[in-house]
């Protein structure tokens, strides 16, 4: 086994650094031992929308904590309780940390752990919950590694669609998560707001579901081309026409059967207050959007963002439209994906070739652990990519 790790490490807000690390150790971020964990080898781990909030400032994290919780990757070492898990199977890594032991994990509801980050009840990899290192970096510790890890069923064949496998760890999970919360079925018409990877993958998981109208609406051309380019609807943002105005023209009718906010605490307003950051405008905007007795999905994140402009966005306190759409019977969920409820049914699809459209829509771009931090300035900007990074040269070769 090699002595180092080479990481992605974060220093301070828009400052990120390559560092070399000491190799990791199967032990908790407490230090008590984790014979129950696995040592993996990363082959593809992923650049989130997440991780820009870290980057920005918005969520702030301790210096010298390792980036990165979308990961995929080949077990190099096993804790002496590991049962099913063995050297050389390659595996997707749940983002959420989960013990499989606590009330909610029993419940299948890895997205609220109690017992791995016990302050919030909620566990990730470097995302300061619960301590535990991201994995943008050459190797990864994973706990409780046999109810946490989704085994790809064949190595080769996995390496074949390892970049649209990549996308199990988050990404895709989460988008469907999002459609599932807001009641998508066989038919339904579905207004996506944000057109990033996760509103991306959400177009291409409603493809999959069978849904009717699926409505991505966004600021930026080159994404929406994305999607527009893979039967998809969309929605430019920056003009200045009312939503209701603009799905009226596609559907007839103004509003949707579901709708799910992609886009979370940083969003924007809409045609000439574009330029405004307004963070309740893309939960307001699903809200309004959903029909009475439809649903609607909050997948965007929000909390305390000591950037916002106001003591609320400080306090993570946000002005809802309640009054104005409670007469319609909302339907509201919100909250992180329990990323193992859908992984692996995910995967079957990918595996099978349901999905031969989500590489293009994702319009993922494989780079080097060397090119990464600069891959995070061109993200922050804006970027269509969703980039992988490749720490090993794996996918490459
Ligand atoms: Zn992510
Ligand atoms: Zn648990």
């Amino acid at each position: 086994m090699p002595e180092t790790n080479r990481a992605i490490v974060f220093d301070s807000p828009t400052k990120l650094t390559l560092e070399s690390l000491d190799f990791p150790k199967l032990q908790m971020p407490n230090g008590t031992k984790a014979p129950h964990g696995v040592i993996v080898r990363i082959v593809a781990t992923n650049i989130c929308g997440s991780d820009l909030h870290i980057y920005r400032g918005s969520f702030p994290v301790p210096q010298g904590m390792v980036m990165g919780h979308e990961m995929t990757g080949q077990v190099v070492e096993v804790g002496s309780d590991v049962q099913f898990i063995q050297p050389g199977d390659l595996v997707s890594v749940p983002f959420n940390v989960a013990c499989g032991r606590c009330r909610n994990c029993k419940n299948g509801r890895t997205d609220v752990c109690q017992t791995v980050n016990p302050q919030v009840h909620c566990g990730a990899y470097g995302f300061n919950l619960g301590d535990f290192q991201g994995g943008q970096a050459e190797y990864l510790f994973v706990p409780y590694a046999d109810f946490n890890l989704l085994k790809f069923p064949d190595n080769d064949a996995a390496m074949e669609k390892i970049r649209d496998l990549a996308l199990l760890s988050d990404v895709l999970p989460t988008a469907f998560h999002g459609l599932m919360e807001a009641g998508v079925k066989v038919g339904s018409t579905v207004y996506i707001a944000g057109a990033g990877p996760v509103g991306r993958a959400a177009a291409a998981a409603a493809r999959l579901i069978g849904d009717a109208a699926i409505i991505v609406g966004d600021y930026d051309k080159e994404r929406l081309d994305l999607v527009k380019r893979n039967g998809c609807e969309t929605i430019d943002l920056s003009q200045d026409i009312p939503l209701a105005d603009q799905i009226e023209a596609i559907l007839g009718v103004p509003e949707v059967d579901c709708a799910v906010d992609y886009v979370g605490s940083e969003a924007h307003g809409i045609g000439h207050e574009a330029h405004e950051l307004q963070p309740q405008a893309a939960i307001n905007q699903v809200l309004a959007a959903t029909r009475a007795g439809g649903a609607t999905g909050v997948i965007g994140i929000y909390g305390p963002d000591p950037l916002a402009d106001t003591k609320e966005g400080q306090e993570g306190t946000f002005p809802l439209d309640f009054g104005k759409v409670w007469i319609k019977s909302p339907r509201v969920s919100a909250g992180q994906a329990p990323i193992m409820s859908y992984n692996r049914d995910l995967m079957m699809s990918i595996l099978w070739d349901r999905m031969p459209y989500l590489s293009d829509m994702m319009n993922t771009k494989v780079i080097s652990l060397d090119d990464a931090v600069g891959a995070y300035e061109t993200f922050d900007q804006g970027s269509a990519n969703k980039y992988i990074i490749d720490p090993h040269g794996l996918i490459s070769a």
